[in-house]
């Protein structure tokens, strides 16, 4: 049964370096995408005549939210204006996309799925009346056209069927009729069963295919979350069972999977795609809303604080396809790309470095974020994540001052009409609990709220510890933050048009070539942390809100055949090639070049093999 409920836009406002992100994003490019990028400016959405699938839908998703949280007037009527376009452009049967009745059969219904989500998600944000009865008709077409076999699921919408659910749970509570859970099971039926997947997510292949594709497998984790109420199907914490086999053969440092862009391997030089960063937090998010088990809230801390950040540019105007978790720099290469199946400048800051989905979809990433910060259940508040926010929930308003995941530590200001019980969800990392000040064990804390002004504090420490990882790595964490040692480079911008897409500051291409050493290994156990705490900008490579201090030694790292620019996959000699350095590791998300697994010396014995033997490959 689900357990927690998410909250909308119309009651929370992010606050702290939570509203200051969303601000960022705002300014940068998800709150201009329309006015730059000819697929979401000329889309055949809004009657135009580019893209008029995908890319409009996703970008909304994100935008939707962003412009309700921010409660921006101007970005707002921008909203308005291209629901009002696909709204107007319903055909008298329901059917919605930009495609002709006669092409109908040819069009691939993922757009069907997600432009449903998208104007869920711009009911919950808007409440705009006219909304349930378009996304009723939306989806009895749906259903009628699936039915009658005059259409079915092939590709994307056959990949990812699942995603309907979120539009399907919402018409079913609001119209309770017998169609919907008739529509639900023809998605199931002619939708793609991932577990039949698994043997292919066993061993990284060249090959590109849907279901070893990273995007729709990050999508995927919350299918059963989403869907097995109206199936009418038991929970059996399958997203668990699959995502054990994802990370024991494709896991990465920050706890996501590598994907460049279908399933990579354990090599921390392999790329994880930015729609699949996204997707896994949403994924993430609804596991936890579904199951309260913290463990996914956890996961959805580490995508969010550390995967999330690293591959944006700090003004949010440039993203990566894919990033790497040792990314020592971001150059073009000139033979064949470093990545199964992405291009040769998937990993450079760009506009729409090797393909535009990214572009549309990283929206959503710190909206639905934020939007997870408090959920609810009959009448208890349950603060799902730390972040500064206030809730206004009828007379009761919460305000969260804090700096979390940077400093660990709370105040949670209440002002209430009513008595109500409060949950605060505390991570199973938390050292020394401390709520209002006495100690208390590192997990969830209840309180009776009482009518009236209550103010809860609370603090614990998250210690900088080792985490091992494959091939003989390690990588530091601190609670949900992963540390890398930040490499300075020079930046090198490129203007250009292709396609008909112009490509200009600040959103031209930027490859990173670095300039200070990044063939390093962990020479001593003792780390020390330093919290300064965010400032204007949360993940900032001058101003980093959290530092811990390390001895490396440099090593013989080496490069990966045939590549200037990609480091290898382990190193060639651990040897060591000088004294210990004391280093000042920043965590993942402020650092766009960086090292983060890297060996530790002072666990191994470096073998007389190693020892002058270090041009060997
Ligand atoms: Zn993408």
């Amino acid at each position: 049964m689900r357990q927690w409920r998410f909250y909308t836009a119309k009651e929370l406002r992010p606050q702290g370096w939570l509203r200051r992100q969303l601000e960022i994003q705002a300014a940068g490019l998800g709150g201009n995408l329309h006015k730059v990028w000819p697929d979401i400016r000329d889309s055949a959405w809004i009657g135009g005549k580019r893209e008029g699938w995908e890319r409009v839908p996703y970008w909304l998703d994100g935008f939707i939210p962003l412009a309700y949280l921010l409660q921006d007037e101007e970005m707002i009527s921008t909203v308005k204006k291209y629901v009002d376009a696909i709204l107007a452009a319903q055909q008298p049967d329901g059917w919605i996309c930009p495609c002709p009745e006669n092409k109908r059969a040819k069009y691939d219904t993922w757009a069907v799925q997600l432009i449903s989500k998208t104007l869920t998600v711009y009911y919950e944000c808007s409440g705009d009346a006219r909304v349930p009865e378009a996304l009723y008709r939306v989806l009895k077409n749906y259903c009628d056209l699936l039915k009658s076999g005059a259409i079915k699921l092939f590709r994307w919408g056959e990949s990812r069927w699942f995603e309907t659910f979120i539009a399907l749970d919402f018409l079913y509570e609001t119209y309770k009729e017998d169609w919907i859970k008739d529509l639900a099971r023809i998605l199931k039926q002619q939708g793609y069963d991932y577990r039949r997947a698994v043997d292919a997510w066993k061993k990284p292949s060249h090959v590109w295919r849907r279901k070893t594709h990273i995007v729709n497998i990050a999508m995927m984790l919350k299918s059963e979350a989403v869907s097995c109420e109206l199936l009418g199907e038991p929970y059996t914490d399958r997203a668990e069972a699959l995502r054990e086999i994802l990370d024991r053969y494709n896991g990465t440092a920050f706890d996501g999977f590598t994907g460049d862009e279908v399933l990579s391997g354990l090599d921390p030089t392999r790329g994880t795609e930015l729609c699949a960063v996204v997707e896994q937090m949403y994924s993430y998010e609804h596991l936890f809303a579904y199951t309260g088990d913290r463990k996914w809230a956890e996961r959805l801390e580490r995508i969010a604080f550390n995967a999330l950040p690293a591959t944006l540019s700090e003004d949010m105007w440039t993203h990566q396809y894919v990033q790497m978790v040792n990314q020592i720099a971001c150059r073009r290469t000139m033979l064949m790309a470093p990545f199964s199946t992405n291009g040769p400048e998937a990993h450079l800051f760009g506009l729409e470095p090797n393909f535009g989905c990214c572009t549309a979809n990283f929206s959503q990433g710190w909206p639905k974020f934020a939007l997870s910060a408090f959920m609810h259940r009959d009448d208890t508040i349950l603060s799902a994540v730390m972040l500064p926010c206030e809730l206004r929930d009828g007379g009761v308003s919460i305000r969260v001052e804090t700096d979390y995941p940077f400093r660990n530590a709370a105040r949670y200001i209440v002002d209430a009409d009513r008595a109500f019980p409060f949950e605060i969800r505390i991570p199973s990392f938390a050292e020394n609990v401390k709520v209002n000040g006495a100690p208390a064990p590192a997990e969830n804390v209840r309180f009776s709220i009482a009518p009236g002004h209550t103010e809860i504090e609370i603090a614990f420490e998250a210690s900088p510890a080792f985490i091992a990882r494959p091939n003989g790595l390690s990588a530091v964490r601190a609670g949900s933050l992963l540390f890398s040692v930040p490499i300075e480079y020079d930046k090198k911008p490129r203007e250009y048009v292709r396609f008909g897409v112009e490509r200009k500051y600040p959103y031209c291409d930027y490859q990173l070539l670095p300039k200070t050493p990044w063939n390093y290994a962990f020479a001593d156990s003792a780390l020390t942390v330093c919290r300064p705490g965010a400032g204007e900008t949360p993940f900032s490579r001058s101003a980093p809100p959290v530092t811990v201090t390390a001895q490396l030694q440099k090593i013989n790292w080496g490069l990966k055949f045939p590549y200037r620019s990609v480091c290898r996959k382990t190193p060639k000699s651990k040897t060591p090639l000088g004294p210990p350095e004391t280093v000042t590791l920043i965590p993942y998300g402020c650092a766009k070049l960086r090292m983060t697994e890297m060996p530790c010396l002072f666990m191994f014995k470096p073998r007389l093999s190693e020892m002058g033997n270090e041009n060997e490959e």
